[in-house]
């Protein structure tokens, strides 16, 4: 029998980890919130939907015998991650991370650092008209904030109808910056406010902003519980390959 493991997916990168894995002969089971509604679904088992808190994944784990667990979760994915910490370490099951490097700040700040979605709104004087790309969570909390409008852009559409004064794009990355220029120009953005996702697609809208001198708010990530981290696919893939599983 091939040793299992499990990937907590929803990221680009858990696909690839996962069809890498799949490649060199592990059995690998990739674990999906099943929020997207027609995910790109890795190579080996997937299994769609939340566990049920730690409880719920401890009893997973327990019945499953993974070698291994890999958080490849988003960075902003901060529940799921302490849930595996958590979980894994009442199964004393070995966790590790695959976490693409955060974006650094630029020395000259072309953006402004802020802790949650309400400071980059609180950090915005009235009559501004936003872009937003932070994905479908707060959204509801847009209704706060009546003296401002703009853009949400979203692979998927959101919850409850957006506040009065926003318009929803619903699309998927990569945009180049042609694309992120033309967007921002022709809805008269002011402001720009986006997660600290790391990833060299991501960041072309920073440049766009940065280019029409539009203010940038940029939401740094949680803190997840330490363990070992990879921030490459190959130096993961090469690290599982040390540990000598049986395949
Ligand atoms: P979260 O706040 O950390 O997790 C919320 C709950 O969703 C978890 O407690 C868990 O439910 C379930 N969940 C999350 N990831 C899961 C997985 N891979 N497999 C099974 N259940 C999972 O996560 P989130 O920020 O809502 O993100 C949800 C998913 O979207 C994650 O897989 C993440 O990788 C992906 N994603 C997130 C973002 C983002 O900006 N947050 C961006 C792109 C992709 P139970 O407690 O019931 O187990």
């Amino acid at each position: 029998m091939p040793e299992r493991i499990l990937i907590l997916g929803g990221t680009g990168e858990a696909r690839r980890l996962a069809d890498g894995l799949v490649e060199r002969g592990y059995d690998v089971v990739t674990s999906l919130a099943g929020v997207t509604r027609q995910p790109a679904l890795p190579k080996g088992k997937v299994r769609h939907g939340g566990f049920g808190g730690v409880e719920g994944l401890t009893e997973f784990l327990s019945g499953e015998r993974f070698s291994l667990i890999i958080d490849a979760t988003h960075p902003f994915a901060a529940q799921m991650s302490a849930h595996a910490f958590a979980a894994a370490l009442r199964c004393s099951v070995p966790l590790t991370r695959l976490e693409r490097p955060a974006w650094e700040k630029p020395r000259d700040g072309e953006w402004q650092s802020v802790a949650n979605f309400a400071e980059a709104f609180d950090a915005i004087s009235a009559g501004g008209t936003v872009f937003v790309t932070t994905g479908r969570k707060n959204l509801h909390t847009l209704a706060e904030y009546p003296s401002l409008g703009g853009v949400v852009r979203s692979i998927e559409a959101p919850n409850a109808p957006l506040a009065a004064g926003w318009s929803l794009i619903l699309d998927r990355p990569p945009f180049d910056i042609d694309h992120e220029l033309g967007l921002m120009r022709q809805n008269h953005i002011t402001h720009l406010i986006c997660k600290n996702s790391g990833g060299t697609q991501m960041i072309t809208k920073v440049k766009a902003a940065n280019t029409l001198a539009i203010a940038v708010l940029v939401i740094e990530r949680p803190v997840k519980p330490p363990c070992l981290t990879y921030s490459s696919i190959p130096a993961l893939l090469e690290a599982v390959g040390s540990l000598h599983l049986p395949r």
